[in-house]
């Protein structure tokens, strides 16, 4: 089903700067899109955050230049590109090599392999038939001036965690002792060179992230090493294999990641996502990022194929050793019970948030009864109910509005829409993900009761008035 034409209908999200065309990669969410994305955004605080007591903050988007100069930021947020000499139309060379002559070299690969290929294979321009120039790393960066002088260079932060790296010795003095998860869930900035895919590829975006300091010599995360996880491998293979199997292939290093890919499978799973549509991907060296010394993808499947929404990276100690280098402060710490002072490692889960909001509807976007469906979850669902009077008249409207009142004190959050045909505003309700919808019509003045609708199964039952708040939150909460 299509998500955009579902999204534009129903004021999901829309392209920015609309009225101008729209620009590339950039997207605002609208009133029912940005309930969704608040609601994936608590999910995710309570689950990920809260839930291991690890601390948030909330950092600036904006850092002056040397902290992507110490990050390698500004050296190494590159993608490899190419440039048609005739039509001047500009190609990721990873994705031209691997579409046009079938080789994976990935983003990190040395410029020199795509021209050997582009060479080998006669690669010209789709466009225009012309040839290309050399290949070039471009870096991602969106630069700014800070301030009148026009000598003091910032950067829009490619990477939203570098704050939280920024902030970790005043975050470490508050509790004193590893380890020490610290999250943060903020927008960064990417001048990708072909955004695609509405929410996926964008240059804009938020970024949930989770960023344990550990110490690598100590392990202090528990986990049920015969519990599974579904893998693809480097070679292509899936399989589902315990966290023990992956331990003793050293493929997973240490407690403090298996605990996160587990919790990482259990709330995507809690979310709403499919357990047949999710895998781990092991990433292969030259597409990892730059600072990660291992990796896991978390993709899921949708219309668009596998997507990538969480990147599992065990950063080592590069971040907090560049940072205190740069910045001539000693980020390390003595531990009590350690004899030595050391450097913290990192391990981080980073996580889009427009992705996750796009595939977790990709995946709950279905057909029931012959009627658009979005099945989502209580917690990640727009509205707890909707409340619809029949009519706008002969005292319906007054007993609608008065349930509406009441439910909202309560705490739960209603859509309340009194114009156009019943059967229309349940599609409405339908599509935008509201599961139960309750209609007052002319019975209600006499019997005192409502007709709650199950827009999953279609059932329709008639429930008295004064005991639908707690069948409502018997709906929200006992499942
Ligand atoms: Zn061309």
């Amino acid at each position: 089903m299509d998500i955009v034409n579902l999204a534009l209908r129903r004021n999901l999200f829309f392209p920015s700067a609309e009225i101008y065309g729209g620009a590339a990669g950039l997207w605002d969410y609208g009133p029912i899109g940005l309930k969704i994305v608040d609601n994936v955004r608590t999910f995710w605080r309570k689950y990920a955050v809260e839930n291991n007591n690890y601390t948030e903050i909330s950092g600036s988007c904006i850092l002056p230049k040397i902290v992507f100069e110490a990050s390698g930021h500004l050296s190494s947020l590159n993608d490899p590109i190419i440039k048609c000499t005739k039509c001047g139309s500009v190609e990721r060379a990873d994705k031209l090599v691997a579409k046009l002559a079938g080789t994976e070299l990935g983003e990190s690969a040395d410029t020199k392999e795509f021209d050997k290929i582009i060479a080998n294979k006669k690669i010209v321009c789709e466009k225009c038939k012309g040839k290309f120039g050399k290949a070039e790393k471009f870096n991602l960066m969106f630069p700014l001036s800070l301030g009148a002088t026009g000598k003091e260079l910032g950067y829009l932060r490619g990477e939203a965690c570098q704050n939280i790296f920024l902030a970790f010795s005043r975050m470490y003095k508050t509790k004193n002792c590893l380890p020490l998860g610290i999250a943060q869930a903020g927008r960064a900035f990417r001048n990708e060179i072909a955004p695609r895919n509405a929410l996926i590829r964008v240059r804009e975006m938020e970024q949930m992230d989770v960023e344990i300091f550990f110490n690598p010599k100590k392990d202090d995360y528990k986990v049920d090493e015969k519990r599974k996880l579904p893998i693809l491998f480097k070679n292509g293979t899936f399989k589902e294999v315990t966290i023990k199997e992956l331990k003793d292939k050293k493929l997973i290093l240490h407690n403090v990641i298996s605990a996160h890919l587990l919790q990482e499978y259990d709330m995507l799973l809690a979310m709403g996502f499919k357990k047949d549509k999710i895998r781990f991907r092991e990433v292969d060296e030259n597409d990892r990022a730059f600072y990660s010394a291992f990796t896991f993808d978390t993709e899921v499947e949708t219309s668009l194929g596998w997507v990538e929404i969480t990147a599992n990276n065990y950063r080592t100690d590069h971040d907090l050793s560049r940072h205190g280098k740069f910045s001539k402060q000693n980020l390390s710490v003595k531990e009590e019970g350690e004899e030595k002072e050391f450097t913290p490692h990192i391990y981080e889960t980073s996580k889009g948030l427009g992705r996750t909001v796009y595939c977790l509807i990709d995946q709950n976007l279905t057909e029931i009864n012959g009627k658009v469906v979005l099945t989502l979850n209580p917690g990640i669902s727009p509205y707890d109910c909707a409340v619809y009077p029949l009519v706008n008249k002969d005292g319906i409207d007054g007993v609608a509005e008065e349930l509406n009142k009441d439910l909202k004190s309560c705490g739960f959050n209603v859509l309340y829409e009194d114009k156009g045909s019943v059967g229309k505003r349940y599609a409405k309700s339908d599509e935008i993900g509201v599961r139960y919808a309750i209609t007052v019509d002319y019975d209600s003045l006499k019997d005192k009761a409502v007709t709650l609708r199950d827009s999953w199964t279609t059932k329709q039952d008639r429930i008295k008035i004064k005991d639908l708040k707690d069948k409502l939150f018997e709906l929200k909460y006992k499942q």
